[in-house]
This record gives C-alpha cells, structure tokens and sequence, in this order.
C-alpha cells in the first residue's frame, strides 16, 4: 500500500495534514526529519505510517509511560503491530515483547530513553534491523525547553554503537529556534529535513474574563458546558482542594491531581478522567505531559499562570481530536502578586548559588509574567497576542477569542492619560516613583494614611482623576504601560512607574490616546455558528453512550475507540450500511469491522424514532 492507502486503511483518515506528507516522504527517502508542529497537529502519523513502510522495526522514544500505553492501545485498536516497554512491566511481561520484537512482530516499538542504554536492549538492538530512530517530545532533549530529560542525551549514545545508522526522526511541539537547533545538534541529525507548520490551533476558542468571584463564573460555565470534559488549572494544592471539593459538593463530576497527593491517589484521580469516569480534572500544573486524552473540551485557568509559554502549553491540552475546544482565564490582579511572590521564592531559584544569575533568572520571569499579564488585560485579539509571542505574524483578528467577538466602544482618554503622565512626573520631582497602586490612588485623590504620609496629597495631581474609581484608573495605567506610553521597572520589591519617550508626546499633543471598552453584549462566536458543528446533538449523546460503553467493556479510553471528531462526522453522515460507515472520518478497515454494526444500529434506530 501506498501512503495514502495506508492512512485510509488503517487510520481511517482521508486526506493527509499538512506537513505529514511531507515527514513522510523525507523519512522513506532516508532522510533524518524534525518536525515542529503543534498539539493535535497529527505527529503520530508522520512517524507511524512511515514506520509501517520502511523494511525492519521503528524504534519510537517517549518520554512517559502514560503516552506510550495510550499511543500502543490506539495502535491495537487500529490493528498495527506494536508494543511498549516500561518500567511497569513485570520480567516476564519484558521477556516476552523482547521475544516477540525479536521475531519480527512488531513494526513499532516504544520505550523510555533510560532503557536504550542497558545491557538487554543493547544486545537486541544489534540483532535486529532497525529502519528508524524516532523521537517523541524532542524538546525533552533541549535544556533550553522546560522538560529537560538527562536520559535523552542518551540516544545520540545509543545510536552510535548501532551497527548501521537508521533514518532518525524527531517530533515536538514547543520549540523555538533555540530548542529546535538544540534538537538538531544533539541528536546529531544529518541534513534534516525541517518541517514547521507554525503554533497556531484554529479550533481553540480564547478567552479572558475578569470575575467578580471566580467560583461563581466558573459554576455559570460549567453549567453551559455539561456532559463535556475539562480541565481547571489552579495556582495551589490548596485551591486544587478546595476547588474540587465545592463542585463535588455542587454536584459535578470533578477530580483532582498535584504533587502534594500519594502516588496511588494521582494514578487513580489521573485514570478516571482519562476514561471518563470523572468529567472535570482540577488540577495544579503538576498534571500535564502525558495528557494525551483528545477529547478534553475546555481548560480553565482559575488563576492566571507565570508565563505564555506555560498558559498556551496548558490550554493547549483542549482539543486535541481536532474539535472546538475552549480555552478560559480567569485574571484577577492577586494572580500578578501571587505569580510574583512564587517567581521569587521559586525551588530553583533558591538552588541557585551564584546571585548575579538567580537575579537575572528572576528578572526574566518577571518580564515574561508582565507579557502574561498583558495578555490578560488586552483588548486586542487574543490568539494574535499569542502567535506573535512565538515570533509569528499573525493577522490582527481571529474572529476566534473573547476579543474578537465583543464589540467594544472606543473611548478618547487623551485627557486621562495627560493627566496620569503629569502625576507620574510631579511624583519624580519630588524623587519618588510610585507602583502601580499608589499612582492610582493619587490621582483619586485617596485619604490612606499612606499616601498622606507620603505628601501625595500635596502634589498638584493629586485628586485629578476623582471622578473615576481605583479600578477604572487601574485599567487606564495597565493600558498605557502596554501601549508603552509608560514604563514598569523593577526597584526593590516594587515594580514602579516611569516615564517614556512616547510619554512627552502625549502631553506635546503629538499623540492621542484611545482605549477599547467591551459592549455589554458579545456577537456570536463564529465558530460555533459553523454549519460544521451544527449536527443533532441527541445522536451525538447516543453515540457517545455507546462508545463508552464499549471502551469500560475493552477497559480503554473512549476517545481511543472513536474521538468526538469520528462520532460527530458519524452524526453528520448518518451511515447506515457497512460501505457507508467506512467513509466517516477516522474509521478504518478495523474499526469498520470491529465497531460498525454496533454504530449502524444506533444511528438506525435513532433514525427510525425520529
Ligand atoms: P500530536 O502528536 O501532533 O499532538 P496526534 O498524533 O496525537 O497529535 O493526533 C491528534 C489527532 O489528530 C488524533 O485524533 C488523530 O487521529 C488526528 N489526525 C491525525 N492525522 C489526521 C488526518 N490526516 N486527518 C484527520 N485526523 C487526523
Ligand atoms: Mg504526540
């Protein structure tokens, strides 16, 4: 069979990806390949169909148990030979994939990197013919990305005492032009053919919202989106606790995961969503790699977390198969203090002997938590803000995030920001550089002890803006400071305000100055208005039912026997032979055979009751 034939076949997909194609034929050509595509952009297939082309077996590294079983139960299901060795196997388990790989029974195996160096492996890697070296989560590699592996240094080892050098391919997600030239030195790939298909997930939905009380918005939400699952991310264990305990107590299906937990209670807590036992994980970032469940619908981030890089890693755990998916913050000022507070008295900065770098190290944190923090407040398109964090150009609108789909009026607060600069200056000449907080109660003309204390109350500006509140004057310095029409600067424990270049020509009348305010009402959301998306959702849940039913009687994930892609495409098409049945996307020759009456009957009968 040919590429395509073989994705059709087995995969049940139609066409390929971009950027698959392309992996596929550099790889079967003989060629090393790194890939940099982001999640749910379908990397698997690169390595798994090129894998069942090539003439011996393919060697896959992954980084965690967890993907490896999920990747090999996929496998099963679709009827490719494969198998994983891990650390959870008994000897026998061991001997027998080991026996098996020997005779040629798998076209791919998966393990761990600390496995490639030891005797055994060692021993059978020279015994058989390995077509390919591929490399998951490459970044692990790279110290510059934020999942280090010592062990991965490894493979560069392993392949050079093979007898003869196969194709070696690597794939990752989250690599900038450091990690991805990282990946290249130090798996010592040969003229590697590069694929990048850019960071963007059209199918994420992004949105900021600044609750009045976090708990309350979340509920609301929750409520609009039952029977989907998700993931909340929290800033502690303690709110983790606190969190999934109240929607227990509400009446959700919720359970939670991080570090402070006995390793039985994760491992439990982690299986009951990844089969859909419990709906909604609450989480601290500790739950993550390995997270390879497709069909998560939303992730919220109850607390705004340290950095863009973390937040899209994060979010990006939604929608894997393909499907819209939601991607929810919940700013509030506080995160700024408590992300801070956690940036300064982080673990690895206290390991850190030399003080020159922990303070440059801190210093960087800080910076990246300021660029959260503007994403956090922006007005502008949300998905732009993020793809140009990664150094991309993207177009100014998505039509895809909270932003974009609010309808804002654009207010002149030219005079406004006048007269917060001229505070900002009178403020220096009496020598002072006010945070954020004391500047704003200045201007409205506060009576804290504090800022009488400090002779505010006799400057000039004092008072000069007391026609707004706190809040709202707030919201006019963190606009001005990510227009750059003020500057944040590190002084001590303080971030204080300074003046800018842009700064004179404001009160020069060289420049005006506007602000977005939402509407009240936001227009609908385009994707979601989608004809696509727009399927019987009676059939959907009936499908689902059964699909689950199913996966606890294979003891298997859900999403493994069919994603919410397949089942949706099912409700769309409406199969009702065998034939027809084959064409929906994602079902192959196995599933057809293994699944299809069952579904067929479903569909049938709901058909005939409606
Ligand atoms: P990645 O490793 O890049 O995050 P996966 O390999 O896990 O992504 O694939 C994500 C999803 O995309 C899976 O559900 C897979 O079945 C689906 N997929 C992959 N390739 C295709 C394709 N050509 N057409 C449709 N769906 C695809
Ligand atoms: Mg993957």
């Amino acid at each position: 069979m040919n590429k395509l034939e073989l994705l059709n076949h087995y995969f049940g997909h139609k066409k390929f990806r971009q950027g698959q194609e392309e992996a596929i034929d550099a790889i079967v050509s003989g060629r090393d390949v790194l890939g940099v595509m982001p999640t749910g952009a379908g990397k698997s297939v690169c390595y798994q169909i090129s894998a069942m082309m090539l003439p011996g077996i393919t060697i896959v590294i992954s980084p965690l148990i967890s993907l490896m079983k999920d990747q090999v139960e996929s496998l099963h299901q679709i009827g490719i030979p494969s198998a994983s060795i891990n650390s959870g196997m008994t000897l026998e388990e061991f001997r027998n994939v080991m026996y098996y790989a020997r005779c040629g029974a798998f076209k791919i195996l998966y393990v761990a990197p600390e496995r490639l160096m030891t005797e055994s492996f060692l021993r059978f890697s020279n015994e058989v013919l390995i077509s390919m070296i591929t490399v998951d989560e490459a970044h692990c590699v790279s110290q510059w990305g934020q999942d280090f592996r010592q062990s991965y240094l490894d493979i560069v080892k392993f392949l050079n005492q093979l007898p003869e050098r196969p194709v070696v391919s690597a794939f990752t997600a989250t690599a900038t032009l450091q990690v991805s030239n990282d990946i290249c030195k130090l798996l010592n790939l040969q003229n590697p053919f590069l694929i990048t298909t850019g960071f963007d997930r059209k199918n994420l939905y992004f949105e900021v919202q600044k609750p009045k009380s976090k708990y309350d918005s979340l509920i609301s939400f929750l409520n609009q989106n039952r029977e989907k699952s998700g993931i909340i991310y929290c800033i502690s264990r303690k709110l983790v606790e606190e969190v999934c305990d109240k929607l227990c107590y509400d009446g959700f299906s919720a359970t939670r995961y991080h570090a402070g937990l006995s390793s039985d209670e994760r491992s439990i807590n982690q299986e009951d969503f990844l089969y859909d036992r419990k709906s909604i994980m609450v989480a601290t970032n500790a739950f993550g790699m390995g997270i390879d469940k497709s069909n998560v619908s939303f992730v919220v981030h109850y607390n705004m977390p340290k950095d863009l890089e973390s937040y899209y890693q994060e979010a990006g755990r939604a929608g894997r198969d393909g499907e819209p998916a939601q991607c929810i913050l919940f700013y509030s000022g506080r995160d700024v203090r408590t992300n801070t507070f956690l940036i300064e008295n982080s673990h690895e900065a206290e390991t850190i002997n030399d003080l020159k770098l922990k303070q440059s190290l801190i210093e960087k944190s800080k910076e990246r938590l300021k660029l959260m923090t503007f994403y956090s407040t922006s007005t502008d398109c949300l998905r732009s803000y993020i793809l140009r964090y990664f150094g991309e150009k993207p177009p100014d609108r998505c039509g895809n995030c909270s932003n974009c789909i609010s309808e804002y009026n654009i207010k002149d607060i030219t005079l406004e920001a006048k007269k917060i600069i001229s505070c900002v200056f009178r403020a220096e000449q009496i020598g002072l550089h006010l945070n954020r907080i004391f500047l704003a109660k200045t201007l409205m003309g506060s009576n804290d002890k504090i800022i009488i204390d400090m002779k505010l109350n006799k400057l000039s500006t004092y008072g000069i803006l007391s026609e707004y509140n706190k809040e709202y004057i707030l919201k006019f310095i963190d606009f001005m400071i990510s227009q750059k029409l003020l500057e944040l600067r590190n002084e001590g424990n303080f971030l204080n305000i300074y003046l800018t270049k842009e700064s004179a020509y404001v009160i020069r009348d060289k420049k005006s100055v506007f602000i977005k305010e939402p509407k009240k009402e936001k227009i609908q959301n385009q994707v979601y208005n989608n004809k696509e998306f727009d399927i019987d959702e009676e059939l959907f849940q009936r499908l689902k039912n059964l699909c689950i039913k199913i996966s606890k009687k294979e003891n298997v994930p859900s999403y493994i026997v069919f994603t919410n892609a397949s089942m949706r495409d099912m409700c769309r098409k409406k199969p009702t032979t065998l034939f027809e049945f084959r064409k929906v996307s994602g079902v192959g020759i196995i599933k057809t055979q293994k699944y299809g009456k069952l579904f067929i009957k479903e569909i049938s009968d709901y058909l005939s009751s409606n």
